[in-house]
């Protein structure tokens, strides 16, 4: 029996998408903005809109193939432990991966820093009929970066403008936005910490920085603030996922990039052949 998408009372990208009011420091991040069901539901609805995610997202990468230009770009940002990797796995993890472009993006190399900031970002954009995700982005240029005064407020407080602007073409040029800000309590920040320290099958997951970060976070608090009031555009609008559940935000983003694939309104690619040619010559062969 099919799931019920009508648990979500207010379709995911209106029930998440920043307003004027929004405050990160005032966020319940155990909240399930629009939908009504519960982790058992989720779940069981999250394997059905997978399936659906999937179906479109064949079709973006079948129209790439038949030259059109138009692709995804899914944006996360979040503070360590948020659950970036989980999103990957969990809900590009439902696709065919050839029509994946991944990038992640640590402390930048020697070779980055010698570019502009947007350079890395450049050459990693999705091509046509690709899904791009960031993992971590352009915005690390205003988050860690402003935190941690890696170059003066005169030289990052003029970023804001200057990423609108490159979204803008980005968006124009035909690559839908879908940016993702994840946010989880410093409750279940340590609970996930500590499973970390406690898990050998998690060690890997460690970094012993993510504790310092930890205590930052009202500084990162106001610099997502900052994020979220300058650079939520109508070309790229940001949107808030509450992260502390799990199975929360994996369909919740599900649902985002359901809703940017339908609004490209594709179909499957016509044939660039005859077909009754094709079925003649194929009987003959
Ligand atoms: P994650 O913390 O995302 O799971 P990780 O611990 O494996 O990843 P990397 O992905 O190698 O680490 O790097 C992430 C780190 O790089 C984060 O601490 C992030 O703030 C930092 N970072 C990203 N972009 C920049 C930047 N432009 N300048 C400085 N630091 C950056």
């Amino acid at each position: 029996m099919g799931q019920d998408v009508s648990l979500w009372t207010t379709p995911a990208p209106d029930a998440l998408r920043v307003t004027p009011e929004t405050t990160v420091a005032a966020l319940d991040t155990r909240s399930t903005p629009g939908f009504t069901g519960d982790k058992k539901a989720g779940e069981l609805l999250l394997v059905e809109r997978g399936a659906v995610l999937s179906a479109l997202q064949e079709k973006l990468y079948a129209n790439g193939r038949s030259g059109d230009t138009r692709s995804v770009l899914l944006v996360l940002q979040g503070m360590d432990t948020s659950g970036k990797g989980g999103i990957v796995r969990h809900v590009i993890g439902q696709v065919d991966p050839q029509g994946v472009d991944h990038a992640s993006f640590g402390v930048p190399t020697a070779e980055e820093k010698a570019h502009h900031y947007l350079w890395r970002i450049k050459n990693a954009l999705p091509k046509g009929g690709q899904m791009g995700v960031f993992d971590r982005s352009h915005y690390e240029e205003v988050l860690v970066v402003r935190v941690h005064n890696l170059v003066p407020a005169e030289v990052w407080s003029t970023r804001y403008d200057e990423i609108n602007a490159f979204e803008k073409e980005l968006a124009d040029s035909g690559t839908t936005i879908v940016k993702c800000a994840m946010f989880v309590s410093l409750d279940e920040q340590k609970a996930r910490l500590t499973e970390r320290l406690e898990r050998p099958d998690k060690y890997w997951k460690f970094n012993p920085n993510d504790i310092d970060e930890r205590l930052l976070w009202p500084a990162y608090q106001e610099a997502y603030q900052a994020v979220l009031d300058k650079t939520s555009t109508e070309h790229a609008p940001w949107h808030v996922i509450p992260a502390d559940r799990k199975w929360f935000s994996r369909l919740a983003i599900t649902e985002l990039l359901i809703d940017a694939l339908e609004r490209l309104q594709l179909d499957w690619p016509p044939p660039d052949f005859d077909i009754e040619h094709e079925k003649q010559r194929l009987a003959r062969a």
